[in-house]
């Protein structure tokens, strides 16, 4: 029996000590691939559905082999489960005294220098309280987390003032530098076996945008990037140059603070800040209004000029006025530096560009603007990353094929030669599940879809006793159909996103009658709701990106010079993986089973349909709400799971036609192997 077995099959370590543990053939499988990889020092991307284990079984091998290991996941919140949860649980079955270390980005941390000079320059009472019980929680903390104070927002006012930005930290000359808990966090992962970040940690400093594990890197051997299917959609932040507003206006307010507690306010310093503040509102406005053609037109146009000419003179007298106070204090001459780099850039970057091989875009969020220039295309750039760490890199995620297929994330970052292996869920989605694709609905560009979808589903709704998730592709769906079903009858407790802390609204959705959770992308992933809780998942649409969105534009203008069909390349597999994300919130153990509901009949209509169908698991499809209905009063919660299954017979020969999945060609990917 080989030591993998060992750990995970049927009588052993993991079936003694993990509770309802079961040894699945997938897992041990996908175990023995990461363990061959890091013996031989080959790359791999791994795909492993839903319920395979993928974490213990890519963590098994990686601490087995002795080697310093980083393993990079999608959020903070899934660094935080792998430190509590998964990574104690792989040290327990190896019997390893391996040392791990969780490092965040530098704004997760209390800046001591910061909390000490906005308590010193004093707020209201309401701020002030808040900043003495950070201080009081800082004095108990031994990380300094952020993240352990208790009901402290993540977008809380309080946050920027309380911890550091690269541009704002003093480094070494800082008086606070030895007990800082960010150069704290990085001493510790320095020395440690494991260490655990979050991509944006990794890829910025890969990307030399910062340097929080600059040094830990070249001592690594093996870096695991799971979730990995999130990079193509994360690079494009990482790679050439960008500045936000939030950079140009926290740089004079910096400023302004450490004048105060000098105990000065320079008029010239406050009128140029003031009116720099105003003009970059103003740009932002001008942005949004800037409709149509590609965004060097757009910054071409008078109005925007206009406005880029007023910053770039405010930027330069602000940077004259505080030169006069720059040797003042270390803040201050950090401050002169920075607006003397921060008004290159934007000259640079707010110039209409039109190089080969780049793409100048931008975008507007809800408190500004970030400009970029990046690379048309990411592969060649990330290749290089990949071989300047010079450690094994491995791949994993539950959804990173389309159609079986790897080939957009093989092209999209430079991994053609990485060889790719797929292990299928254990889940018999077949009598687990079933997919109901409505045949009345107008199609998703009509002014009426969402009210028809809407009013299509309150049966459902009503028979499932809520208990469902209604994802959507933008927020003014997430409107209306929150608006819709808050003046239907028979329906419970509307949770919307937004409408408080993310953790808060899923335990509502969980405890409260009749739930319904309507929610934009921000929900198609990570979210984990198992059991009779959601039993009804309804997508509004097929998650394309907008077109007007600047990344797929670039793109698709990248494939289409490259003669290839930019929609294929790369629209189209980027919908099929974030279609396969949404899906994957219905289903998330043996137990589970339930309805999905596509609200898009192009999934039929069109030909690149298959795609998506090829895409989701092998599930019966219902075409009319009443047989849902049935199915779903058929199978009340709990009553087991060959009830969906029945809906495939009672649907007749209809429904087996339109299975979601084409004979056996789910289980043959085409460019990977499939080994589950
Ligand atoms: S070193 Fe930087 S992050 Fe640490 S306390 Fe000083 S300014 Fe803050």
């Amino acid at each position: 029996m080989s030591e993998i077995e060992v750990l995970l099959g049927e009588s052993s370590a993991a079936a003694q000590k993990i509770p309802q543990f079961r040894s699945r053939p997938q897992q041990i499988e996908m175990a023995r691939a990461v363990n061959d990889a890091i013996a031989t020092d080959t790359g791999l991307i791994v795909e492993a559905g839903t319920g395979t284990g993928k974490t213990l079984a890519y963590l098994l091998p990686a601490l087995a082999s002795g080697k310093r290991v980083i393993v990079s996941t999608g959020t903070r919140h899934l660094q935080d489960q792998l430190l509590q949860r998964e990574v104690p649980t792989a040290l327990g079955l190896l019997g390893s005294n391996a040392s791990v270390a969780l490092l965040k980005g530098r704004a997760n941390y209390v800046c001591p220098h910061r909390l000490d000079t906005s308590l010193r320059l004093g707020h209201e009472p309401v701020l002030q309280a808040e900043l003495r019980r950070i201080q009081a929680w800082q004095a108990r903390s031994r990380t300094g987390d952020l993240g352990e104070v208790l009901a402290l927002e993540e977008r809380s006012a309080v946050v920027p003032m309380v911890s550091s930005t690269a541009d704002n930290c003093l480094g070494q000359r800082c008086s606070h530098f030895d007990s800082c808990p960010v150069y704290r966090a990085r001493g510790e992962a320095n020395e440690a076996d494991l260490i655990i970040v979050n991509h944006h940690l990794l890829f910025a400093d890969l990307a030399l945008k910062e340097d929080t594990i600059g040094q830990v890197l070249p001592g690594v051997d093996v870096i695991l990037v799971d979730e990995c299917h999130q990079l193509s959609a994360l690079l494009p932040a990482f790679l050439g140059t960008s500045l936000s507003s939030r950079q140009l206006l926290e740089a004079p307010r910096d400023a302004m603070r450490e004048l105060r507690l000098l105990g000065d306010s320079d008029g010239l310093v406050l009128n140029a800040a003031a009116r720099l503040e105003e003009a970059v509102n103003e740009l932002t406005r001008a942005l949004v209004g800037a409709a149509g053609g590609s965004a060097p037109d757009r910054l071409q146009q008078p109005a925007v000029r206009a406005l880029v000419r007023r910053i770039d003179g405010e930027l330069a007298e602000l940077a004259a006025a505080l030169e006069r106070h720059r040797d003042r204090s270390l803040d201050l001459t950090r401050c002169c530096e920075r607006m003397l780099r921060l008004s290159d850039r934007f000259a640079t970057l707010s110039e209409p560009v039109e190089i080969a091989g780049q793409v100048q875009w931008f975008e507007v969020r809800e408190r500004g603007f970030v400009l970029r220039v990046t690379p048309a295309s990411f592969a060649d750039e990330f290749r290089r990353w990949l071989d300047l760490a010079g450690a094994t890199w491995i791949f994993a995620s539950a959804t990173v094929a389309v159609g079986g297929d790897f080939g957009f994330f093989q092209d999209e970052l430079g991994l053609g030669d990485v060889r790719a292996v797929r292990f299928d869920s254990p889940f018999l989605y077949e009598e687990q599940a079933a997919m109901l694709v409505p045949d009345q609905l107008p199609l998703p560009s009509s002014d009426e879809h969402c009210e028809r979808l809407v009013d299509y589903c309150l049966p459902l709704l009503r028979e499932n006793r809520g208990r469902t998730f209604f994802l959507v592709t933008s927020y003014a769906a997430m409107a209306e159909v929150a608006h819709r079903l808050s003046s239907a009858p028979g329906i419970g407790s509307i949770c919307v996103q937004g409408a408080m802390p993310r953790g808060e609204l899923l335990a509502k959705f969980r405890t409260s009658e009749r739930a319904v959770l309507v929610a934009t992308y921000s929900f198609w992933e990570g979210v984990d709701v198992r059991g009779t809780d959601l039993r009804l998942l309804i997508i509004d649409k097929l998650p394309f990106l907008s077109p007007a969105d600047p990344v797929l534009q670039s793109r698709e203008r990248a494939y289409r010079q490259a003669g290839e069909d930019g929609f294929r390349r790369y629209a189209l597999p980027r919908a099929a993986i974030a279609l396969r994300q949404g899906f994957g919130r219905l289903i998330r153990d043996e137990q589970d089973e339930g309805l999905f509901v596509l609200g898009d009949l192009r999934v039929f209509s069109r030909d690149y349909g298959v795609v998506f169908l090829q895409s989701l698991p092998h599930m019966p499809v219902l075409r009319s709400c009443e047989r849902a209905v049935s199915l779903l009063k058929a199978r009340p919660a709990g009553a087991g799971a060959t009830g969906v299954s029945e809906g495939d017979d009672a649907e007749g020969r209809g429904a087996s036609e339109h299975s979601s999945g084409v004979g056996d060609s789910l289980r043959t990917s085409t460019r990977g192997e499939t080994l589950g």
